[in-house]
């Protein structure tokens, strides 16, 4: 979580050169206490804040694409013209000033306020949306911000409302972030945007009479309908798995029980090897637990981001004092101990279950939509329902650049994807082609991913893992489907641009630069 700096650069309410505007290098100064940046396209000049509003990361730091800038750390996007928060994680546009040119002076006058969008071209009577998480949040708030202005439904049986999730095994677990930070949206917001938070849990989809269920029994038709359940994490089958100690980490509830049971015990061991259990891993070091890390991996994460990067990622921990138990079978859980094959006891009063999690896909199939390693989604997330769209985890959805559906279990692509079938459902749609992008952070480092790719990808690494400034590339049948950088952020939005695109060449480019860097 990013805090906001003091301002720097050149006063830009005094002006500069307009020989310092190099085209599309934005320029970092500031006008009274606000970071503002100034960015050259052509004839034209943009003055817009350079404060990522998702968690103020440094936008002069980042990428322009087109009319685009986007955010180094969470490749978050806005809309140099408008300000306008075009791909997510931030959700809140960038205010956007008035630029003065004078001869060749260039100065940055008031905020400008905002442009009203135009109708959107369709306007269902009633949009309702299951889930109020990642994807679903980021819909209703689209949904507003395209100019729709019929009815929206946001159903969610997680307490409190839709909180930011990556949060929940990182800072808010280490004990850094105050509950103001988890929580996405309150109920005034909801209130002032006319989105009806419902928190219940939808029993029934009936995509004939086009209605949901709720379990209190209420039933709401809809005209259109997002399926955004996302996913559950997983328990595994040993004796102990339902001790009341034992936890898994999904939601807001989930995170406080491990900060109580934590508070109560000097140990804990995280059993699995994912992302989600080597966060948790980090912040109960920052908790001062000792902890034990069972996985009957060989290598963390070796599957996903292959052996190097999984032992890079290992030895983070290691120097944290995290203790590894690797190609490791449980045999149980105990009040007070895990247990492994071979009777090997490490001592435990909070066990953390990270072993993955299943898309909550029920209540689609219940619904006789086609249901597959997920919901099964056209390129514009339409199921095989009319009017029913589903985004997030639980969409198996065709990724074009692979040639085959995939299924990503990410928070930028379900906030994104909850967008893209906000626009879809308001007839602004075109094909969901964002390159899939995730982070993990571990203490001071964080992993950057784009691109998907499964299975048996072959993994090189250019740059120095160890110091922490690394790209490495996965490749499948020879082409480029995923890059992870370290300490690389400009470079990771340069890949992800060109893949976006669909430049082979220019990747390659690329990566011959990191080669050569490298070297
Ligand atoms: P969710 O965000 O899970 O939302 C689904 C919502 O639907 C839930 O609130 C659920 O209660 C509700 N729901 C389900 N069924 C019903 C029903 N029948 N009726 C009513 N409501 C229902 N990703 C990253 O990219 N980077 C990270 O660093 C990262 N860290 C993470 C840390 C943690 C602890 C966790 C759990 C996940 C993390 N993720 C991260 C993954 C990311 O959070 C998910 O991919 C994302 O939240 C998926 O969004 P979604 O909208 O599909 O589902």
């Amino acid at each position: 979580m990013g805090h906001a700096k003091q301002p720097s650069g050149p006063d830009l309410a005094a002006g500069v050169d307009v020989a310092e505007l190099a085209e599309n290098m934005p320029l970092l100064g500031h006008v009274g206490d606000d970071a503002v940046m100034l960015v050259r396209k052509g004839a034209t000049i943009h003055a817009v804040g350079a404060t990522c509003t998702h968690y103020s990361g440094p936008l002069a730091e980042g990428l322009v694409v087109g009319e685009t800038v986007r955010c180094p750390w969470h490749h978050a996007c806005f809309d140099l013209r408008s300000g306008e928060a075009l791909g997510a994680p931030a959700l809140e546009p960038i205010a956007c000033y008035e630029v003065n040119r004078r001869g060749n002076r260039v100065s940055v006058g008031a905020k400008l306020s905002r442009v009203p969008v135009p109708k959107p071209p369709e306007s269902p009577g009633k949009i309702v949306i299951v889930g109020a998480g990642a994807a679903g949040a980021a819909a209703a708030e689209k949904l507003r911000r395209l100019g729709y202005a019929g009815s929206i439904t946001l159903i969610g049986h997680e307490a409190p409302g839709p909180v930011d999730r990556p949060n929940l095994s990182k800072d808010f677990l280490a004990g850094n972030a105050p509950m103001e930070w988890i929580t996405l949206r309150d109920d005034a917001f909801y209130q002032e945007h006319h989105v009806e938070l419902v928190r219940d849990e939808v029993t029934e989809l009936d995509t004939q009479g086009k209605s949901v269920v709720l379990k209190g029994g209420r039933r709401l038709p809809y005209d259109r309908l997002l399926l955004a359940t996302g996913s559950e994490p997983s328990r595994l089958p040993i004796e102990g798995a339902s001790l009341p100690h034992v936890k898994t980490l999904r939601s807001l509830a989930d995170s406080q029980a491990i900060i109580d049971a934590a508070a109560r015990t000097q140990r804990a061991v995280v059993i699995g090897s994912s992302f989600i259990g080597l966060e948790v891993a980090a912040s109960l070091r920052a908790r001062n637990l000792e902890v034990d890390v069972v996985s009957i991996d060989r290598v963390p994460l070796e599957r996903v981001m292959g052996a190097q990067v999984g032992k890079f990622v290992q030895q983070l921990h290691e120097a944290k004092g995290v203790r590894f138990h690797l190609a490791a079978r449980l045999k149980a859980i105990h009040a007070d101990a895990v247990e492994l094959e071979g009777g090997k006891r490490l001592e435990a009063g909070v066990v953390v279950l990270g072993v993955g999690v299943k898309p909550r896909i029920d209540l689609a199939k219940r619904a006789g939509l086609t249901v597959d390693n997920g919901v099964v989604v056209d390129a514009r997330l339409r199921t095989s329902a009319p009017e029913v769209w589903a985004a997030g985890d639980i969409a198996f959805y065709p990724e074009a650049r692979l040639g085959s559906r995939i299924r990503v279990e990410h928070w930028q692509a379900a906030e994104r994807q909850g967008q893209a079938a906000a626009r879809d459902m308001l007839g602004l749609g075109g094909p969901f082609n964002d390159v899939p992008f995730f982070w993990s952070q571990h203490y001071d480092v964080t992993l950057s991913y784009i691109g998907h790719a499964s299975g048996e990808a072959e993994t090189q690494v250019l740059g120095n893992l160890d110091k922490q400034d690394a790209t490495v590339v996965y490749r499948v049948g020879g082409k480029v489907a995923a890059v992870l950088t370290v300490g690389r952020d400009h470079q990771s939005l340069e890949i992800e641009a060109a893949l976006e695109r669909q430049d082979a060449a220019a990747v390659d480019s690329l990566l011959q630069a990191a080669t050569s860097a490298a070297a």
